[in-house]
């Protein structure tokens, strides 16, 4: 029996959802650009399509999708584990590494159990932490939008079970470098795992951020999560990785579902780590960190101080002019990503993104001011 949309009996309200949902924020995907000659400069995105070779070793394993993934990623975890030093059993893959804080979260947290975490900083965190019916504790960043490690190890208590430091962070792209993360970790007991989020590490400028595999072979209560989404341009493909200690990479490899990573996803992934492929990225890297120099330089010498950015992306702490200042942007062919009250990022793109970028802020300055 087909059943018209729009007739079928409403009783869906019998369904019982957890009640920790209630309270959760739905994650907000950047829109799309309505208008064609609108950028859309709100998710973080490489404005690159991924390098020839990825392509051809995506293509190259297209006619075998009747298949299931190989379901341990053997070639693409054996890769990464020699790069690290570390066990296969060690890189535990997924789909995004937004998947595998997820599964970080439901590894280690009991309900009631507590996740400190930077704020303003990526808004899947609380979503992932609420959903898992654990407590997010979010500690507020300092001054000058960076992350406030004092406070955040003083906001550990017994019920904590994961801290999250997220560097560049999303969205103000302050990072922490080697002795600040040194520091903070002599602070955390050990039996409280550090989530260390290096999405947008290889944005960085040498020395502002810490040294994520140091720090993982010096502390086994660390865990590094990457990504294939940002600086390797790999967003659609959705593959990201842990690199575990052990312990936990045994935990993240029983929750972890079995063939999240695609073949698709696999094969890309691993021809984006030959030397060929790491040197596209390279280039890559140096075009959008010469961007955001010029971006920040452009906006600094308005007299306008907007919080450096060690990210692809910019910061505009507009406070609760946010909503307008996205506006004047959307209208002006610049798709932004508002945090409520807080602020509005901007990705670095092409170009022609960027000298709008400059021109859209530079008229709002001379209209609003800051
Ligand atoms: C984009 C991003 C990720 C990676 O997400 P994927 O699921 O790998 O696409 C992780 N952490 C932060 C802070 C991010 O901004």
């Amino acid at each position: 029996m087909t059943t018209t949309p729009g007739t079928a009996p409403q009783n869906d309200d019998q369904i019982r959802t957890r009640a920790c949902l209630d309270a959760l924020p739905a994650y907000v995907a950047g829109h799309a650009a309505d208008d064609p000659d609108s950028f859309k400069i709100s998710s973080n995105e490489s404005p690159f399509g991924p390098i020839p070779a990825v392509r051809q070793a995506m293509i190259d394993v297209m006619d075998g999708l009747n298949r299931y993934p190989d379901m341990v990623a053997h070639d693409l975890r054996s890769e990464l584990a020699g790069r690290f030093g570390v066990a296969p059993e060690q890189v535990v893959v997924s789909t995004g590494s937004v998947t595998v804080t997820g599964l970080v979260i439901q590894a280690l947290c009991e309900p009631g159990d507590e996740v400190v975490m930077p704020w303003r900083s990526f808004e899947a965190y609380p979503i992932l932490v609420g959903g898992h019916g654990a407590a997010s504790v979010q500690v507020p960043l300092n001054g000058d939008y960076a992350l406030d490690l004092d406070a955040m190890a003083a906001a550990v208590t017994e019920r904590t079970r994961v801290v999250i430091v997220c560097s560049p962070n999303n969205p103000t792209g302050a990072a922490v470098t080697h002795d600040q993360l040194e520091a903070f970790l002599a602070k955390v007991p050990e039996n409280v795992v550090v989530v260390l989020d290096e999405a947008y590490f290889q944005f960085a400028d040498p020395g502002a951020h810490f040294d994520g595999l140091r720090a993982f072979h010096a502390h086994s209560n660390t865990v590094l999560l990457r990504t294939f989404s940002k600086i390797h341009g790999l967003a659609g493909a959705r593959v990201g990785y842990a690199v575990a200690h052990p312990r936990l990479a045994a935990a993240l490899n029983k929750v972890n579902v079995p063939f999240s990573a695609s073949s698709l996803a696999q094969a890309g992934a691993l021809a984006a780590l030959t030397d060929e492929a790491m040197g596209a990225v390279n280039v890559r890297s140096h075009l959008i960190q010469a961007e955001r120099e010029r971006v920040q330089d452009a906006i600094t010498e308005l007299g306008w101080d907007i919080p450096d950015s060690q990210g692809n992306f910019v910061f505009f702490p507009m406070g609760e002019r946010s909503t307008e200042f996205t506006a004047f942007f959307a209208g002006r062919g610049l798709v932004l990503r508002q945090y409520g009250d807080d602020g509005v990022r901007a990705t670095i793109d092409v170009t022609d993104a960027n000298d709008r970028l400059i021109a859209v802020a530079t008229e709002w300055f001379r209209i609003h001011g800051v």
